[in-house]
């Protein structure tokens, strides 16, 4: 569904990535692995749009979407999960997931006014789509919870929400276990399989949880300095030997 194909980020001299090539299957759930400073995240915000590459392209479904902006790639599906912004956090979950972005932000105010009832509909469909998103992530006994007093792991379960309420196809999520408890760990692990399985969803994850990426992942891309280390199945990539030293740094 993505397709890398020899992709160079650089910053100013430094090769953050230097030379990518990678598929991402549709319907699948890929891992990408690699030591800190790997060039895992640079990667993601390439993809996503954050950032535009040195050379390189990247396609989606054979369309070339590279340098696209992060609200184009939106509207094609493609997302990445961001933390919950700091504005945000005095708001409600449920208010947090009815704030889709790229809605109405083009209208003037006359135009709202005059769409108001247009807009009232739409503001209860999609609050009748966040009342489900919260059920499916069994999210509804915080609803009405500011964003910034829920633990961790729940703020995880809401970014990973926010793709529910657009019709995402690929997902790359970053680090989504980071300081969670394994019991909330569980439970986002349970929701990236069903989105797969019942939505539809196509997933990326960078993860350093060896047990998550091996119970959730098809296959698994490692990468370090930059480069791609390995590839396939997670049972595979864990018995690898480069990949075991680059892990030790030996
Ligand atoms: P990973 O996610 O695999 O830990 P990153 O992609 O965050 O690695 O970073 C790869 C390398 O690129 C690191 O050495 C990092 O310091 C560097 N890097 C990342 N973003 C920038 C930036 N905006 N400016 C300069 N260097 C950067
Ligand atoms: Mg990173």
């Amino acid at each position: 569904m993505i397709v890398c194909h020899d992709i160079h980020k650089h910053f100013g001299g430094f090769r953050a990535i230097d030379g990518v090539s990678l598929k991402i299957p549709e319907g699948a759930i890929t891992g990408l692995l690699g030591p800190n400073g790997a060039g895992k995240s640079t990667l993601f915000n390439v993809i996503a749009g954050v950032h535009k590459p040195t050379s390189g392209k990247v396609t989606l479904a054979g369309e070339d979407i590279t340098g696209l902006p992060p609200h184009a790639l939106f509207a094609r599906g493609v997302l990445r999960t961001f933390q919950i912004a700091h504005e945000f956090s005095s708001m409600s979950v449920l208010e947090n997931l009815m704030m889709v972005p790229g809605g109405q932000s083009g209208e003037t105010l006359w135009n709202t006014w005059f769409h108001r009832s247009r807009i009232a509909r739409e503001e209860e469909e999609l609050r009748a789509r966040a009342e489900d998103v919260l059920d499916f992530l069994t999210l509804t006994h915080v609803r009405d919870e500011r964003a910034g007093n829920l633990s961790g792991g729940q703020k995880k379960l809401v970014e990973l929400g926010r793709t529910m309420m657009v019709d995402a196809r690929v997902v790359f999520l970053d680090e989504v276990g980071a300081g969670v408890n394994r019991t909330l760990l569980a439970t986002i692990g349970d929701a990236i399989v069903r989105l797969n399985r019942e939505r539809g969803y196509t997933f990326c994850v960078i993860e350093h949880d060896m047990d998550f990426i091996a119970r959730l992942c098809d296959s698994v891309i490692v990468m370090a300095e930059g480069r791609v280390l390995a590839e396939g199945a997670p049972a595979d990539i864990m018995q690898n030997e480069q990949v075991i030293e680059a892990y030790l740094g030996t």
